[in-house]
């Protein structure tokens, strides 16, 4: 099922992220992971792509598992920076082969060993050149690509990023999903700018459930989101004590989500680190919102 049929249905829906094994090793308790995850049957499950894409194997392997088993629908993450045409080409093509109609075109983190090189010389610079690669493919894929409510770290300006942002949609894009954040009139701001932009399409708002106090530094680290008052009071109450913590997270995540929901959002997207009993009790929490 193609993503934006389901956005379309305009009922309010819930979908998980999880990440591929980084090695060999980890690949069957995450594979086992990501089968529980599917089990809840979400609205779509999305599989992340390495940075770099070494390990971009397992992001297909992922993908195709839980399609091919729980019947979900999926969305495969692709980046393009640090890849050339070539291989590009040929993961399109495993996407394909695997059946999967969902592809989230990503530019990726620019590599250290890509820094200082000569940028003329790079197959792909930004997402939006994966997107006309795609396009070209001509394989009718529905094409989602990312954008950021606290607009993107290498961004000068909230009004370049939603320039470059309007390009990228323009160039083909289906719908968007936001990188976290965890104060949702960021979002609704951000909504009413792009809007105003003409950029119309759906938008998947992505939400993180904060369930250990060292997830708070990496997270901020990672998104550079804001941390508003109310989710500081509760780290620094909770986040001694890993139960009472997790408790507390995934309370403040199905809050955001129900606020999202009230003010028209129709899918949110949980970035559920491949745990499942995390994932389950939001979904758990939601049972009468989301019902079927
Ligand atoms: P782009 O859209 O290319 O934008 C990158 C920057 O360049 C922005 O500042 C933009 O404004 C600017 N820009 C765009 N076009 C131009 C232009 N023509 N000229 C000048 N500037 C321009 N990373 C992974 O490695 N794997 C994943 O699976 C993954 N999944 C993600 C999912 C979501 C929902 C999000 C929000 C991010 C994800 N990322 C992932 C991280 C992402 O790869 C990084 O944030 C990356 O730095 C930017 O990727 P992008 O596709 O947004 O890039």
């Amino acid at each position: 099922m193609k993503i934006i049929d389901l956005l379309n249905q305009n009922k309010p829906s819930l979908s998980f992220e999880v990440f591929p094994p980084k090695n060999e090793t980890s690949f069957e308790s995450v594979k086992t992971a990501t089968e529980e995850i599917a089990k809840l049957h979400p609205a779509f499950m999305s599989v992340t792509y390495g940075a770099g894409g070494g390990t971009s194997q397992y992001t297909l392997d992922i993908a195709k598992n839980i399609k091919s088993l729980y019947g979900v629908p999926t969305l495969a993450h692709l980046t393009c920076v640090s890849s050339t045409r070539d291989t590009v080409k040929q993961k399109i093509n495993e996407i394909k082969s695997a059946d999967i109609q969902n592809i989230m075109a990503l530019r990726g983190d620019i590599p250290d060993s890509l820094k200082d090189s000569d940028r003329t010389t790079w197959d792909y610079k930004y997402a939006i050149d994966l997107i006309y690669e795609l396009k070209s493919a001509n394989q009718n894929f529905c094409i989602g690509a990312a954008c950021y409510p606290e607009i993107h770290p290498e961004s000068a300006t909230q009004k370049d990023d939603i320039k470059r942002l309007k390009e990228k949609v323009d160039a083909g894009v289906d719908f968007l999903t936001t990188q976290m954040f965890f104060d949702n009139n960021l979002l609704y701001n951000f909504l009413y700018k792009i809007r105003e932009a003409g950029i119309t399409l759906p938008v998947i708002p992505g939400v993180m459930p904060i369930t250990n106090a060292n997830q708070v530094e990496r997270s901020i680290k990672l998104s550079g989101s804001f941390m508003p008052q109310r989710f500081k009071s509760l780290v620094d109450k909770f986040g001694y004590n890993p139960d009472a913590m997790k408790q507390a997270g995934i309370a403040y995540a199905t809050d955001q989500i129900i606020d999202l929901y009230a003010n028209g959002i129709t899918n949110v997207h949980v970035y559920s680190m491949n745990k499942p009993d995390v994932a389950a009790k939001i979904q758990d929490n939601l049972s009468d919102i989301i019902k079927k």
